[in-house]
């Protein structure tokens, strides 16, 4: 049998997705969100074509630019958000982008001043947050990564309906740590730390202290599901347990950058927190009950939450599958 990467049932669910007009597109990127939906369609005629696809998608989507504060910008649109750190010792960028984005990206980084780009920072290894590091090392900028990130990157992966080859050794991060690094530069102090699985097992947080911003990766999809990647030990748990950890290290006043998702505050980071709570309590429970797979997703356990979560990302059949299969 031939698989094509859209079934009648894809294509009205992706039209439904992308249907959602202006609020979503102010929530998520359209073509962003269409990329993923689209990457969800299992099985693909070609998953290297799917991932290339996805790329090119992605990497059309317009930058656009918050000011956080005096040294800090964050970025959005092509990939996962970017944070930038600006001053007279150096630029600190978090997350890259897509490849095809880089040129864009560096315009905008060149915007910003003549100080060079020291440090590039990965959330984690995904191609949206870390497609952009062997163009960032040949503009002499150090990589720096939890010691999983390097390790997933240097494997072949298949996620989402897409396959990535093993990163070439020029992309690889060049600095890696275990549980924890700080950086000290321009009057601010970065302080990274690695959660234990949540989304992947690569996670870390980038609190900036003084500016009182801290990027969470995917551990925050800022007011949708989140995609949980099983495949490199990603759980439901883990992304509460790190929601929880995330909440301990804020205030009102700080500005919490999602990996994907507007930028957000404590309120959005709790409500996000106890809708992964509440998804997961309903799912243990009929899983519990000897419910298989099939059943829960059937059962429509998260139906009340879906207007308002289940558009932006991860449809939540999809999600509720993730959450029953990572308990
Ligand atoms: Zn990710």
């Amino acid at each position: 049998m031939e698989h094509t990467p859209l079934t009648r049932r894809a294509l009205l669910r992706t039209a439904g997705l992308v249907g959602g007009g202006a609020v979503l597109a102010h929530l998520f990127p359209t073509s962003v969100a269409r990329a993923y939906a689209l990457a969800q369609q299992a099985p693909p005629a070609d998953p290297v074509a799917a991932a290339a696809a996805t790329r090119k998608q992605m990497a059309a989507t317009p930058i656009e630019v918050t000011k956080l504060t005096d040294a800090l910008t964050m970025l959005s649109g092509p990939g996962g958000n970017v944070v930038v750190l600006t001053g007279r010792d150096g630029k600190v960028v978090v997350d890259t982008f897509i490849q095809g984005a880089f040129a864009p990206l560096k315009q905008r980084l060149d915007a910003m001043g003549n100080a060079p780009i020291l440090y590039v920072i990965d959330t984690h290894w995904h191609f949206d947050h870390a497609d952009n590091n062997e163009s960032f090392r040949k503009a002499d900028a150090a990589i720096i990564a939890h010691e999983n990130t390097r390790k997933r990157l240097s494997e072949p992966h298949d996620l989402l309906g897409m396959h990535f080859n093993p990163s070439p050794a020029g992309a690889l991060p060049t600095q890696t740590f275990a549980q924890s690094h700080t950086l000290k530069l321009n009057g601010e102090q970065v302080d990274l730390a690695h959660v234990p699985p949540a989304h992947t097992d690569t996670d870390i947080t980038v609190h900036f202290t003084r500016g009182n911003v801290l990027h969470m990766g995917d551990l925050f999809f800022n007011g949708m599901y989140p995609f949980i990647d099983a495949s490199t030990r990603g759980n439901i748990n883990g992304m509460i347990a790190a929601a929880d950890r995330a909440l301990k290290l804020v205030n009102a006043a700080t500005r919490i950058v999602p990996g994907h998702g507007p930028l957000a505050d404590r309120g959005a980071l709790t409500r996000y927190r106890d809708v992964l709570v509440t998804v997961r309590d309903r799912v243990a429970t009929l899983k519990k009950a000897g419910r298989t797979e099939k059943e829960v997703v059937a059962a429509k356990p998260t139906a009340d939450l879906d207007p308002a979560w289940g558009k932006g990302f991860m449809m939540p059949d999809v999600f509720v599958g993730i959450v029953y299969n990572t308990l």
